[in-house]
């Protein structure tokens, strides 16, 4: 259980481990750990639902303190974001997920990478250039590249957002609507805004297959999402019968703990050698 402690814009959050005082999580940490290179982009498999085989991953990044602990991205993220942090951080999870796929790719050249985007970053110039240019570098075409945003961040300033989704989609790269569902205008937004990707929000993916009104409204999901030319992604899929309920329902891409956990690079790619594939 994580309990917030929060004092003003730079506070502390208090951590909770199990059977131990809860310990403070200050800002200057999170900036030492992101000067010394100590977060890790960890990597979560997509899976091709209709046709078998993975597609790419969600780049999710991981905190494991020496002396703190694992501090999750639920926490430390809103936190960059609070304290500014969000910028360096959201650059160095380009460059390390850009780095990790052009790896990847070397051994599968048909994967691609999902990064996921804080809308305190929207508005930060260079953006869309930094991208393009360190793809480029790594020989990355953009539309393996798949900027990850929510509901909730379009919403902080939909004008900038508008105008940076429109510039991504131009540059050829992919853009996904995160957790969609859960917000409270998700049909304006997707009149409004450019996307690529339509990603279900596990809420609706948990109890898919006996929860008495979940299966037609996420059918009625991926029929919204195709007839916008969108493609949808499934996430939080736990168990084979909710994989099968989505192949069957026409989804085309799933992600979740029953497909494969989130796991370190290193090991991401031992998985694409020959022989080890699963
Ligand atoms: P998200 O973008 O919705 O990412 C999916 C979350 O669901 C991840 O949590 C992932 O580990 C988890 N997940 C995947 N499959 C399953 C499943 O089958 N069951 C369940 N219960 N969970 C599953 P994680 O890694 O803890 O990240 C939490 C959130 O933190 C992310 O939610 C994202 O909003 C944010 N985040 C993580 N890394 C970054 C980052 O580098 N930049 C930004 N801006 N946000 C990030
Ligand atoms: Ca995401
Ligand atoms: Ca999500
Ligand atoms: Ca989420």
């Amino acid at each position: 259980a994580f309990t917030r402690a929060l004092q003003g814009q730079q506070g502390p959050v208090a951590i909770h481990q199990a059977g131990e005082e809860p310990l403070q999580v200050p800002y200057a940490r999170l900036r030492e750990a992101l000067g010394a290179n100590q977060l890790e982009a960890w990597l979560q498999p997509i899976l091709d639902v209709q046709h078998g085989g993975m597609v790419g991953a969600e780049s999710l990044s991981r905190w494991n303190d020496p002396e703190i602990g694992r501090v999750p991205p639920d926490r430390f993220i809103p936190m960059a974001e609070r304290t500014g942090l969000i910028s360096e951080l959201t650059w160095w999870s380009i460059n390390t997920s850009l780095r990790h796929v052009a790896q990847a790719r070397r051994v599968d050249p048909t994967l691609g990478i999902a990064i996921n985007l804080s809308p305190r970053v929207f508005g930060e110039a260079g953006l869309v250039e930094h991208l393009a240019s360190t793809a480029a570098v790594w020989d990355i075409p953009p539309g393996a590249v798949t900027l990850e945003v929510t509901e909730t961040a379009l919403m902080v300033d939909p004008d900038a957002s508008e105008r940076l989704l429109r510039r991504l989609c131009d540059a050829g790269f992919g853009v996904a609507f995160d957790d969609f569902g859960t917000g409270y205008s998700s049909l304006a937004y997707l009149k409004r805004f450019p996307a690529t990707e339509l990603k279900i929000d596990r809420a609706f993916i948990k109890d898919l297959p006996h929860a008495p009104r979940a299966l037609p409204l996420v059918r009625a999901i991926i029929e919204l999402g195709h007839q916008l030319g969108l493609v949808v992604v499934a996430e939080g899929v736990e168990d084979a019968e909710t994989l099968d309920t989505l192949r069957q329902a026409g989804c085309d891409r799933a992600q979740g703990y029953f497909i494969q956990r989130p796991q370190p690079a290193a090991e991401f790619l031992r998985g694409l050698e020959p022989g080890a594939r699963v």
